[in-house]
Formats: C-alpha cells, sequence, structure tokens
C-alpha cells in the first residue's frame, strides 16, 4: 500500500467511525417526555413513533453503512477496479468511449447493490410510518427515468470532461470548467420546466383566498411571483415541503399538495415568505457561486494529480487513464470535500435563520412560521431533540427548537422598538 492508498483508507474508516458516534450520540438524547412548546402538534404516541422512527432509521443506516464499507474494501483490495478496466479496454473503443463504459459499469454496478436498500427504505420503513405512497409502478418508472437522464445528460458531460483530459493537454482543467458551469446553469434553468414534470405534476395553484393571501405578500415585498405551483407529492409520500427552483424569469415556487392540506393559510404564507427570504438575501446566488468556485478548483486540482501514477498505484492499476484518474482522485479528494460540506452546511443553517427573520419581519409575526415548522415536524416525524454534534455534521437547517427560539426572539426585538 502506497501513501495515497493509506490516506484514501483512512478517510473511509474515520468517516464511517464518525457517522458512527453521531449515530450512538443522538440516540443518546432519546427521552421519554415531548419538549415543551409542542403539546399542540404532538400527542404521546405521535412522539413515540417520531423516535421509533429514528431509531429504525439509524439501525438501517448502519446496515447500508457497513454494507458499502464491505463492498468498496473488498472490490478495492481484491483488484476489482483493474479486473473492470480489463473488460472494458478489451472492447477495442477509444479512450473517452472506454471511459464511459467503465464509469457507466461502476455506476450500474453500485446502483443495483443499493436497489435492496432503496426498495427495502420506501416500501418497508416509510409504509411502516404511513409515509409510502409510492406504487411499485412509480418506483421503477423513476429509476427507468433516472437512468435514461444520466445517459441523456450526464454521458455527453462526462465525454466531454473525459475528452479535454485526454486532447487539452495544460488547458483542460479551465475547458472542464466552463463546460461544466455552462452545464449546470443551463440544467437548472430547463429543470423547472423540462425535468421536473418527468417526475411530478405542477398545477397552478388555483384561484382563492390562499392564492390572494400570497399574491398580496408577494405584492407587499416586490417579489415577482408569476409561477407558483402545486406539485403532487403525496404521488409517493405524505411528507410534505416547499421549495424555490430556477432563476430569472424561469424562477417558481412549487408548494406540496400534502403542504397545502395540513396548513392554514396565514401558516403556508409564512413558508412562503421563508422562501422568498432566501432569494431576496441572495442565498440563491451565493450558493450558486460557491459551487462555480468549487468546480473550478477541483478541476484544477485534478490536472495535478490525473496522470500522477502514485494514485494508480494505490488501486492496483498498471495502466493510466483518465477516467479511472478522475474516479481515484474523487476517492482522493473526499477527505476535502467533507470539510468543505461542514462549512457549506453551516452557512445553510445561518441562511436558514435569515430567511425566518425575513418571513418574520415581512409578515410581521413570528407565530405562523413556528406553527408551521412544528406542524411539519410532526407530520414528518422530524426528531426534536438531535445531538449539537450529530446537527453539526449532517444538518442542512438548524435544529427546529433552536429555530423557533430565534424567531421569537427576533419578533419581540422588532416588536419592541
Ligand atoms: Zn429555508
Amino acid at each position: 500500500m502506497n501513501v495515497i492508498a493509506v490516506i484514501i483508507l483512512l478517510a473511509i474508516l474515520l468517516s464511517f467511525i464518525l457517522d458512527l458516534v453521531a449515530d450512538i450520540l443522538n440516540l443518546g438524547m432519546l427521552r421519554n417526555d415531548l419538549p415543551e412548546g409542542f403539546e399542540d402538534v404532538y400527542d404521546a404516541a405521535r412522539y413515540r413513533q417520531s423516535q421509533e422512527y429514528l431509531r429504525v432509521n439509524t439501525r438501517f443506516g448502519w446496515m447500508t453503512g457497513v454494507f458499502d464499507l464491505t463492498v468498496t474494501l473488498i472490490f478495492w483490495f481484491g483488484g476489482g477496479f483493474p479486473l473492470v478496466d480489463g473488460w472494458m479496454r478489451s472492447l477495442g473503443y477509444g479512450p473517452v468511449i472506454t471511459g464511459l463504459f467503465y464509469m457507466g459499469f461502476l455506476l450500474l454496478f453500485k446502483s443495483l447493490l443499493g436497489l435492496p436498500f432503496g426498495i427495502y427504505s420506501t416500501f418497508g420503513i416509510e409504509e411502516r410510518f404511513g409515509f409510502n405512497k409510492t406504487t411499485w409502478q412509480t418506483f421503477v418508472t423513476d429509476i427507468l427515468k433516472g437512468v435514461l437522464l444520466s445517459i441523456l445528460l450526464g454521458a455527453p458531460l462526462l465525454a466531454a470532461v473525459l475528452a479535454f483530459f485526454e486532447y487539452a493537454g495544460g488547458n483542460a482543467w479551465w475547458y472542464c470548467w466552463i463546460a461544466v458551469t455552462l452545464f449546470t446553469l443551463a440544467l437548472q434553468f430547463i429543470a423547472p420546466t423540462w425535468i421536473m414534470p418527468l417526475f411530478n405534476k405542477f398545477i397552478p395553484l388555483e384561484e382563492g383566498d390562499l392564492k390572494r393571501a400570497i399574491m398580496d405578500y408577494a405584492r407587499s415585498v416586490q417579489f415577482p411571483l408569476t409561477h407558483l405551483f402545486v406539485m403532487d407529492g403525496s404521488k409517493r409520500s405524505g411528507k410534505s415541503n416547499a421549495f424555490f427552483t430556477g432563476f430569472g424569469r424561469n424562477k417558481r415556487i412549487a408548494l406540496f399538495d400534502t403542504l397545502i392540506e395540513q396548513h392554514t393559510v396565514p401558516e403556508l404564507v409564512a413558508v412562503l415568505a421563508h422562501e422568498i427570504g432566501h432569494y431576496k438575501k441572495r442565498h440563491i446566488i451565493q450558493r450558486m457561486v460557491i459551487s462555480i468556485v468549487h468546480t473550478g478548483v477541483v478541476f484544477y486540482l485534478l490536472s495535478f494529480f490525473i496522470s500522477y501514477q502514485g494514485l494508480f498505484d494505490a488501486f492496483y492499476m498498471s495502466q493510466p487513464s483518465v477516467y479511472a484518474g478522475l474516479i481515484f482522485f474523487g476517492m482522493l479528494f473526499s477527505p476535502i470535500d467533507f470539510f468543505l460540506g461542514l462549512v457549506l452546511q453551516m452557512l445553510s443553517r445561518k441562511n436558514e435563520y435569515e430567511a425566518d427573520r425575513f418571513a418574520v419581519e415581512t409578515t410581521g409575526d413570528a407565530r405562523p412560521l413556528a406553527e408551521a415548522l412544528k406542524k411539519l415536524a410532526a407530520n414528518n416525524l422530524s426528531n426534536l431533540v438531535p445531538h449539537p454534534f450529530y446537527a453539526f455534521l449532517h444538518y442542512s437547517h438548524p435544529p427546529l427548537r433552536e429555530r423557533i427560539g430565534a424567531m421569537q426572539a427576533f419578533h419581540r426585538k422588532i416588536a419592541g422598538q
């Protein structure tokens, strides 16, 4: 084993242990009594159920984690990477096509191994807790559509990246940077109108009290809301949500049908105010800029490693190639991405507080958003008492009780002025 192999192996094992420790701490936080202030949305039985949901999902996470780790190590140290490489090279195509086959094969292999876990999660766990609404037909067509989209959209982009590193020499990294950035921007632009409708129905919110209230609010904060949709989230799950997609003139807000069923008009306006808050506080642009810079840095570093023999030795590959270098570099880079991910999550949690404050300020009240978030938590069986370390590792949103506390404090502050 060379030093690169040791670094990658340690990173894999460390991240596994870190997750395990966080999970154990997290489960250790569970108490029988309902936290104060949630009496109106949970009864004792519902609260117990939310804890059971956490326990079941944590154990399931351990099962998949151990399985993934075992498969990765067997595949790696059993010489899986050069074995598959031999098969793909024997087909006799050029480096780009061989690379597409190689990566496609590994992806397919990984997806097939993960399939039983996906089935158990949807039809076992989610079903047991009353969330699952996915039919087998939807489950299968979702997979087929996903595969088709990866081939139609992912394969050409991957081919471009492989070709640049194969033929463009020292310019490859910034050619790739530009190509991936343009591709991502285009994808975000077409996703709401071309891709998401492949999976869900989006119908404009019908005229009525709700639409009127939302439009009045949007006007009061000068937000040009022309695309307001209801999404049939109930097609797959009883869980509910709302989200913002697209940008420029193509931006739109989608509310899950399940959300509309469970909330009052002021609560829904507050949820929408939070989403608009993300836009107004420029969180969406900020994310995009960070991701573009990140892409550039990754490709720049990749350009140094892609022909470094040590990287290939670590995986027993005697013949270096651009496509294998791409995969191995991804594994070598994952610890850096892990720390970057932590920073991004911290930023995301800060942004959530900001969007909450925007909603409280512009609706003049903290109660509707707090009620909406509590109902959402109860409906989705969210964990109300995450361990701080677990939240630090995994949460893109602040823990609910802290969020509500911050909102109420902010409301008292602006009301007192
Ligand atoms: Zn948010």
